[in-house]
């Protein structure tokens, strides 16, 4: 069973004599500032000039710099970039600044793992990723909640890594909820697995599937629609909530009678092989090259699946749908 930490086993005094740096300030950078910021912690924020982020950062009342002003002055500086620029982030304005007894911070494992980020040896590498978007981790903390976090060692150059990282988690709030140890490999590989099997490519792609099998079979697509998409929330918060059993003591007994004889019959042993391969190609870095390399292409595929799939008539005939429901509220 997985180490957790909580709040006696981390020292906030350890990170309060620091100063820390967040780059970003975004989903998860707001949240780790503010929060940090309330725990009493001494902290600035690093973005690029002209940022929309650098007025709001200011307007809640924390310092802001450029990134290598902040990585200059920070001991603990936290990369809170989308996972994409980090590489640049990082090679522009972060590793001249790096030197012993400073700690460079991450809150997703994939450009150390995949080595597109190797810090020098003498400064310890550390995670801190929060299992909740920022939002929801800045409003828990407000209510003196905190949010699980993991955390991991990649670099322990002090000798001290892990406990200045759990001093930072208990700053961000996460000690209240616990803290789960892991590796960056661990984390990294995870994260891209469960995203693309079961969160995003597993669901959509099941979503897709079934709503073309009842189309193709002669049935109405709004029907379709309901049936395959629409209702799916309602379930999956109860699994949220609840575990499995407590959505199936929600269910009819039809409803759960077809669920476990017919639910093994289309996710059989031939999807199981295909997720081994998946996690396969996540594993050997297959797929970080092949999205890196996306990346440095100008992205021609990722455009053109992305218009290839807001085409499909299930998209278009949700947004017809979704005007007859004006409590769902689109996010653009
Ligand atoms: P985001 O897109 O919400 O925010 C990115 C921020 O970086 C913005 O403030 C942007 O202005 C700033 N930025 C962009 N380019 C910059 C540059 N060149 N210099 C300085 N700042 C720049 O990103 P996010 O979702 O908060 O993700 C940050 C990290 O947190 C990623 O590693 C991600 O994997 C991880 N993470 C995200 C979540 C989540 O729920 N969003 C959860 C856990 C971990
Ligand atoms: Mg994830």
């Amino acid at each position: 069973m997985a180490k957790i930490y909580y709040e006696q086993d981390a020292n906030l005094d350890l990170i309060k004599e620091k100063t820390i740096g967040i780059i970003g300030y975004g989903s998860q950078g707001h949240a780790h500032a503010l929060n940090l910021r309330d725990s009493g912690c001494n902290v600035m924020v690093g973005l690029y000039p002209g940022s929309k982020s650098w007025p709001s950062a200011q307007t809640a009342g924390l310092r802001v710099g450029t990134v290598e002003e902040v990585a200059r002055e920070a001991d603990v500086i936290m990369v809170l970039v989308p996972d994409q620029l980090q590489k640049q982030v990082y090679d522009e304005s972060i590793v001249q600044s790096l030197k012993a007894g400073k700690m460079l911070m991450f809150a997703h494992g994939f450009n150390v793992h995949f080595n597109q980020i190797i810090p020098p040896s003498d400064v310890d590498v550390t995670m801190i990723a929060p299992k909740a978007p920022g939002h929801g981790m800045r409003d828990q903390f407000v209510k003196g909640i905190g949010v699980p976090a993991l955390v991991a060692v990649h670099q322990n150059a002090s000798e001290n890594a892990l406990q200045m990282a759990l001093a930072y988690g208990k700053g961000v709030g996460s000690a209240k909820a616990g803290i789960i140890e892991t590796t960056f490999a661990e984390e990294t590989e995870t994260d891209l697995f469960g995203e693309q099997v079961v969160l995003c490519g597993g669901v959509t792609q099941l979503i897709k599937t079934a709503f073309e099998t009842l189309v193709q079979a002669g049935y109405q697509p709004e029907i379709a629609y309901f049936e395959c998409l629409h209702e799916l929330k309602l379930l999956v918060d109860f699994i949220h909530e609840g575990g499995m059993a407590y959505m199936r003591y929600t269910i009819s007994d039809t409803a759960e009678y077809g669920d476990y004889t017919r639910g093994p019959k289309v996710i059989d042993e031939h999807v199981r092989q295909n997720m081994k391969q998946v996690l396969a190609n996540i594993q050997s870095g297959a797929f970080a090259r092949e999205w890196i390399l996306e990346n440095q292409a100008g992205r021609p595929s990722f455009n053109a699946l992305r218009k290839q799939n807001a085409e499909h008539m299930i998209e278009t005939v949700g947004g017809e749908l979704r005007k007859m429901m004006p409590w769902l509220q689109k996010k653009d």
